[in-house]
């Protein structure tokens, strides 16, 4: 089976990606190689964050790696957050502010379209690999559920009644952006053997 090294320190995404491509391949976390970095995401784009990370680790430790970034894309608010999701409230603020901040900008809004958007950058033999998995849906008007993380209570999938935080993993797992984008990267590796 192949190894590969997932470039994340988030434990949740790590164990949601495990789920997907578990039994497939050998998935390694930056602690497994000993890589105990804050890996930097200063580019202005998903794509550019994505490939900062995976080629930083792939130079550095020699091995196949991927990396992703997700940003949640409000037309209505200009495509915002985008690619500062973690961020939108403020250095220092969390989940909850970031929360906040958007259902604030989206009182009296009409159009509460919104997509989850994740792009992929997969390092292997020195190569780089995109990949993108998109899920659209709508900013809920307060939050709903306790699973999951970020974003999840205020986002309801097209086509679904509960936001990503009253879904199971498995459900979620099913239509999420990271998912896609994950299942798009497994069919590209598989097809390379
Ligand atoms: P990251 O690039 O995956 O770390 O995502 C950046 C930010 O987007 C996170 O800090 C979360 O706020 C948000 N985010 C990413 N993925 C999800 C998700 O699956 N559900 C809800 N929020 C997410």
């Amino acid at each position: 089976m192949m190894e590969l090294v997932f470039a994340t320190n988030n434990e949740h995404k790590a164990r949601e990606v495990g789920q997907i491509l578990g039994g497939k391949f050998i998935i390694r976390t930056l602690k497994d190689i000993g890589c105990n970095e804050e890996l930097e995401e200063s580019r202005e784009t998903l794509e550019g964050n994505a490939a900062q990370k995976a080629e930083y680790v792939a130079e550095k430790y020699g091995v196949n790696v991927f990396a992703d970034d997700t940003g949640l894309e409000i037309p209505s608010l200009g495509g915002q957050p985008g690619v500062l999701s973690a961020r939108f409230a403020g250095p220092g603020r969390d989940s909850e502010d970031n929360m906040d901040k958007v259902l604030e900008l989206l009182k009296g809004q009409n159009d509460r379209s919104a997509q989850f958007r994740t792009s992929i950058c997969l390092v292997v033999d020195g190569k780089s690999h995109f990949f993108d998995g998109i899920c659209a849906g709508a900013i809920t008007s307060s939050r709903a559920g306790l699973e999951g993380f970020g974003y999840d209570p205020i986002f309801q999938p097209e086509g679904h009644e509960l936001t990503f935080a009253e879904m199971s993993k498995e459900e979620k797992n099913a239509i999420s952006h990271r998912g896609r984008a994950i299942r798009a990267m497994s069919d590209w590796l598989n097809e390379q053997v």
